[in-house]
C-alpha cells in the first residue's frame, strides 16, 4: 500500500473497497464461487487464469488479510495457514523434499524444534543445529551438499535470544540458500527481517497478531528476493515442470510470486491446512490495533523487567530491553522501538519456588500461550519443552527454573503489585 507508514498499513493495507463494496473486509463463507462457462473454470485448473475456485486454495477474506501481512513485511506474495506450525512446515516443505537438509538455529520454539527433529526427519529431511551466536566459521561447519535453507527466530521463543539476522542472512547466501525467518516475537512493527537480508518470514499469527487469543493462524511471506533459478536444479520443485499442472515451472511462469504461487497451487491443494475466513476476519481486525498494542506490550515488558532486576528474591532477568541483557545491542539494531512483550526470568530458590510464585499470582494467568492482551505466565521446562532432555533444554535455553512472563497491555502498577504479591508468597 504505497509509501504509507506501518501504523498506516496496519489499519488500510490488503483492503480496499470499491464504489459501493463493504468498507470492513468482508467474512466470504463460501467453499466455492461460481463461473459462467466450463472453459473459464478450466483455466483456472490450468493457472492459465487466476481467481478464486475452491476456499480450499484461496478465498478472498484470507487473501486480503495476507496481503495485508505481506506489506507490513515488505513481501511480495503471502499466504495464511491454518496455525503457525502448518506455515513453519509449509514454508519448509515448499523447497525441501526427502534427501534434503536444513540448518537451523537451537533457539527455538519448542513445537518447531519437535516439528524439524522428528516429523521432518521422518519424512527424509534431516536438519543440523546451530547456536546462532557462534561465529560464522563455526556454523559454516553444519551446511552441507544438499542444504537447502537456513531457519531461525528473531527473537527466540521462550530464550529470548534476539538473532543477529544479517549475519546469518549472510552465511545463508554464501551456502546458496534462503534464509527463513519467524519473526512471531518481534511483529513488522518492530523488526523487518527482509530488510535485513531475510528472504522468507514466517508467522504465527496466532501471538501478537491476533493479540487476543481468540484464533490460531499462520502466515507465510515471500521477499520476491530469492533467485531461485540462479543456481541450477537445486530448487528444482520450482524450477522444473510440475506434472501435476501439465509441466507449468514455477519461476518461468510466476517470477517473483513462484514460492507463494507454488505453496499455494501445490502444498495447499494436497495437505489443506487453510484457514477458515471467520477467524481471518478476527485476525484482521487484531492487526488494525498491532502497533498500538506492540508499544504498549514493550514499555510494560521494560517497566516488569526492570522490577523483577531489582527485586531481592530474583537471580536473573532475560529481557533485551534492559542494558546489562547480552542482547541488548543487537536488540537496539534491530528493533529500536522495543523488542517483544515477553520475557524470562528466574528465582533464587530455584524451580520449586518458581512454581509456588506462578500459582500464587492472580491477574497473571498460567496459559499454554503468550503474547495476547493479557498478562500470563508458564513453566517451560514442565510445559512447551517438556519433551526435551536437560541438555536440549541447555542448548534451547531454556533452565529447570526459568518463569516465562507474557506482559499484557494492562496498568502497569497493577501488573506489578500482582508480581510484588506472589513474589512475597516465595
Ligand atoms: C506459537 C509459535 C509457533 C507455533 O504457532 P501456532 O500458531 O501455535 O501453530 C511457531 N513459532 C513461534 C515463535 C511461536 O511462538
Amino acid at each position: 500500500m504505497g509509501d504509507y507508514r506501518i501504523e498506516t498499513k496496519c489499519i488500510q493495507s490488503g483492503w480496499e473497497p470499491k464504489k459501493g463494496e463493504p468498507r470492513v473486509v468482508p467474512i466470504y463463507q463460501s467453499t466455492t464461487f461460481k463461473y459462467d462457462n466450463t472453459d473459464e473454470m478450466g483455466k483456472l485448473f490450468a493457472l492459465e487464469d487466476s481467481g478464486y475456485f475452491y476456499s480450499r486454495l484461496q478465498n478472498p477474506t484470507n487473501d486480503a488479510v495476507a496481503s495485508k501481512i505481506t506489506d507490513l513485511e515488505g513481501g511480495v506474495a503471502g499466504m495464511l495457514t491454518a496455525s503457525g506450525q502448518a506455515a513453519l512446515f509449509y514454508a519448509i516443505f515448499n523447497i525441501c523434499e526427502s534427501g534434503d537438509h536444513i540448518v537451523c538455529s537451537s533457539a527455538i520454539y519448542g513445537g518447531t524444534y519437535n516439528l524439524f527433529s522428528v516429523t521432518l526427519k521422518k519424512l527424509g529431511i534431516e536438519c543440523t543445529f546451530i547456536n546462532p551466536d557462534d561465529e560464522a566459521e563455526r556454523i559454516q561447519k553444519a551446511f552441507q551438499k544438499n542444504t537447502k535453507l537456513m531457519f531461525a527466530e528473531t527473537i527466540a521463543n521462550p530464550a529470548l535470544v534476539v538473532l543477529d539476522i544479517e549475519k546469518i542472512a549472510t552465511i545463508a547466501h554464501k551456502n546458496e540458500v534462503p534464509l527463513v525467518v519467524d519473526n512471531t516475537f518481534a511483529t513488522p512493527v518492530n523488526c523487518r527481517p527482509i530488510e535485513w537480508g531475510a528472504d522468507i518470514v514466517v508467522h504465527s499469527t496466532t501471538k501478537y497478531m491476533d493479540g487476543h487469543a481468540t484464533v490460531v493462524g499462520g502466515c507465510i511471506v515471500d521477499s520476491g528476493n530469492f533467485h531461485w533459478d540462479a543456481y541450477g536444479d537445486k530448487f528444482h520443485g520450482l524450477t522444473t515442470p510440475d506434472d501435476s499442472y501439465h509441466g507449468v515451472i514455477y519461476t518461468e511462469r510466476f517470477g517473483k510470486g513462484a514460492y507463494i504461487t507454488k505453496a499455494t497451487v501445490q502444498l495447499m491443494r494436497d495437505l489443506g491446512a487453510i484457514p477458515s475466513p471467520n477467524n481471518s476476519f478476527l485476525l484482521n481486525i487484531g492487526l488494525e490495533t498491532l502497533f498500538l498494542r506492540v508499544e504498549r506490550h514493550c514499555s510494560n515488558a521494560k517497566a516488569v523487567a526492570a522490577f523483577l532486576r531489582d527485586h531481592e528474591k530474583v537471580s536473573h532477568v532475560n529481557c533485551a530491553m534492559l542494558e546489562e541483557d547480552p542482547y541488548y545491542e543487537l536488540g537496539k539494531k534491530y528493533m529500536p522501538k522495543g523488542t517483544c512483550g515477553v520475557l524470562s526470568f528466574e528465582l533464587k530458590a530455584g524451580r520449586k519456588a518458581a512454581i509456588q510464585f506462578m500459582d500464587s499470582l492472580k491477574l497473571a494467568a498460567i496459559v499454554t500461550h503468550v503474547a495476547d492482551a493479557r498478562t500470563s505466565v508458564l513453566h517451560p521446562a514442565s510445559h512447551t519443552h517438556r519433551q526435551m532432555n536437560d541438555q536440549q533444554l541447555k542448548d534451547a535455553g531454556v533452565s529447570p527454573g526459568m518463569i516465562r512472563l507474557s506482559v499484557g497491555i494492562e496498568n502497569i502498577h497493577d501488573i506489578i503489585d500482582d508480581l510484588k504479591q506472589a513474589l512475597a508468597t516465595v
